[in-house]
C-alpha cells in the first residue's frame, strides 16, 4: 500500500469531474481525477443520438482541455475517511487530500422483472452500451423503447431514422410530459408519431419473453408488443455509493446534500453533477438535483472554484438540450418540476416556438423548440431572484 498526498482528489471522471479538474488545472493546482471507466472522461449525449446514429465516433465524444491533468481511469474510489482526509483506491493505495470532489454521477434505474435478463435487452450510460446497441440493432427490426422520457424518445427517434420500427410504452399519457407538460408532449409526441413512432401509454412493463433472445414485451393488462430489441430508458438513480459509506449526509431526492456553495455535510468535501442535491439559489434556496450535461459541467467547475476557497454559491440556471433525430431539436433552462400555468409563445403549428412555465407571475422554466430564441429571456427571468 503506498500512500502520497494531493491537493485536490476527484472521484468521478465524468463530465462534473473533467470540469472541476480542467478549472483547478488552469488555477495552477494540483490535482488527481479518478474514474473507474475504461475511457478518459467523454461526453455522454451522444450515446443516444450521433454515436448510436453512427455519425459521430468514439474519439469525438472525448473531453477536450485535459492536458496537463493526472487521470487515473479503471480505478474505483472504495472509501473516504472524511475526517482524516484520506481516500482509499481499489488497488488499496491512499491518497491524502487537501479537499475532494464527488461526481460520481448516476446509475441506469434496472427494471427487474421476468425475463429481464433475455438477450436484446439495453440499457444506456456508457460509451460501450451504444456500441452494443448498435450493433444488436443492425439485425433488429421491431424496437420496444420502454419509458417517455429523454432516451426512450431520443433512440426511439434515432433507430427510426435507421430504418427500425419503432414503439414507445410509457406510464404518462404524453411523452416528455413530466419536465414540459402535457400540451408540449402532445406536440412531441405527433411529431414522432409523423415518422411512424408507434405509443403505448399510461402501460407499465410486466416482463419480457422469449427463449435466449427477447421475442415480446408484456405489459400489465395483458397484452404483448412483438420486440427483438428492447431499450430501456426507467430514469437515473444517484451513484451515492461512496457517499453513504463515507458518512456523508444524503438528501430527500436521493443525492449527496450540499449548501448553496456545493459543500456536502463533511468539511472540505464538496459535489457535484447528477449526483449532487443543493440548496439551489435560483430556485428560492429550495434542494434541487439536475441530471443534465451542462449543469454537471458549471457545478463542476463552481465546485472547484470553492475547492480553491472562492466560496461562491451556485448561482447557474440549468440549462438541458436534446435533438430527436434531425427532426427537432430543443432547449430547456430552469428545471423546476412545479409550475400552474403555460405561455406559449410562436407557433406550435408551424414547429417553432417556445412554451413558458409560470407560478404565479414567476418563470419556472422556458422550453425552446426549434430555435425559436427565447432562451437568453428565459435565462435572465430565472436569474432575477
Ligand atoms: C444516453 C444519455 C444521453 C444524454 N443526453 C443528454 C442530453 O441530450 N442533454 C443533456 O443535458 N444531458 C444528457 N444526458 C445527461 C448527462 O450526460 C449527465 O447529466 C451527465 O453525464 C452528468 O455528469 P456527471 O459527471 O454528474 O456524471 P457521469 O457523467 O455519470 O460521471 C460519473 C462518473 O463517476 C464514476 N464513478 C462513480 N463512482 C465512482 C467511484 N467510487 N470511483 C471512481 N469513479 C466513480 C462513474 O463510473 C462515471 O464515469 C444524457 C445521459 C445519457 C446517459
Amino acid at each position: 500500500m503506498a500512500t502520497r498526498r494531493v491537493e485536490h482528489l476527484i472521484v468521478g471522471a465524468g463530465t462534473a469531474g473533467a470540469a472541476a479538474a480542467r478549472t483547478l488545472r488552469d488555477a495552477g493546482a494540483d490535482v488527481l481525477l479518478v474514474g473507474r471507466e475504461l475511457d478518459p472522461p467523454y461526453h455522454r449525449p451522444p450515446i443516444s443520438k450521433g454515436l448510436l446514429a453512427g455519425t459521430e465516433s468514439r474519439e469525438s465524444t472525448f473531453f477536450d482541455g485535459l492536458e496537463g491533468v493526472e487521470l487515473l481511469t479503471r480505478t474505483s474510489v472504495m472509501a473516504l475517511d472524511t475526517a482524516a482526509r484520506t481516500a482509499t483506491l481499489q488497488s488499496k493505495d491512499e491518497i491524502e487530500y487537501g479537499s475532494a470532489l464527488l461526481a460520481t454521477g448516476a446509475m441506469v434505474r434496472r427494471l427487474n422483472l421476468d425475463g429481464s435478463q433475455l438477450d436484446g435487452i439495453h440499457y444506456l450510460r456508457a460509451l460501450g452500451n451504444a456500441e452494443s446497441l448498435r450493433r444488436d440493432a443492425e439485425s433488429a427490426e421491431r424496437v420496444v423503447c420502454v419509458g417517455g422520457s429523454y432516451i426512450g424518445c431520443e433512440v426511439a427517434a434515432t433507430l427510426t431514422a435507421l430504418g427500425k420500427r419503432c414503439t414507445i410504452v410509457m406510464l404518462e399519457a404524453e411523452p416528455l410530459e413530466r419536465g414540459f407538460g402535457a400540451r408540449a408532449g402532445r406536440w412531441f409526441r405527433g411529431l414522432l408519431e409523423s415518422h411512424g413512432v408507434e405509443f403505448v401509454e399510461e402501460s407499465s412493463v410486466n416482463g419480457f419473453a422469449g427463449s435466449e433472445r427477447v421475442e415480446s414485451v408484456l405489459l400489465d393488462d395483458g397484452r404483448s408488443l412483438p420486440a427483438d430489441l428492447v431499450v430501456i430508458g426507467a430514469g437515473v438513480l444517484p451513484d451515492v455509493m461512496l457517499a453513504r459509506k463515507s458518512g456523508l449526509e444524503i438528501g430527500d431526492l436521493g443525492g449527496v446534500r450540499c449548501d448553496a456553495t456545493l459543500r456536502t455535510s463533511a468539511e472540505g468535501v464538496y459535489a457535484a453533477g447528477d449526483v449532487c442535491e443543493y440548496a439551489s439559489p435560483v430556485h428560492d434556496g429550495r434542494h434541487v438535483r439536475i441530471e443534465h450535461e451542462d449543469h454537471a459541467e458549471r457545478q463542476g467547475e463552481t465546485a472547484a472554484r470553492n475547492m480553491l476557497g472562492a466560496g461562491e454559491e451556485h448561482r447557474a440556471v440549468p440549462y438541458f438540450f436534446s435533438d430527436l433525430a434531425d427532426w427537432a431539436s430543443l432547449e430547456y433552462v430552469g428545471g423546476s418540476a412545479e409550475w400552474d400555468s403555460e405561455r406559449v409563445e410562436g407557433s406550435m403549428e408551424d414547429g417553432r416556438f417556445s412554451v413558458w412555465y409560470l407560478e404565479g407571475d414567476r418563470v419556472r422554466g422556458v422550453l425552446d423548440v426549434n430555435g425559436h430564441g427565447d432562451l437568453a429571456r428565459g435565462r435572465e427571468a430565472l436569474a432575477a431572484v
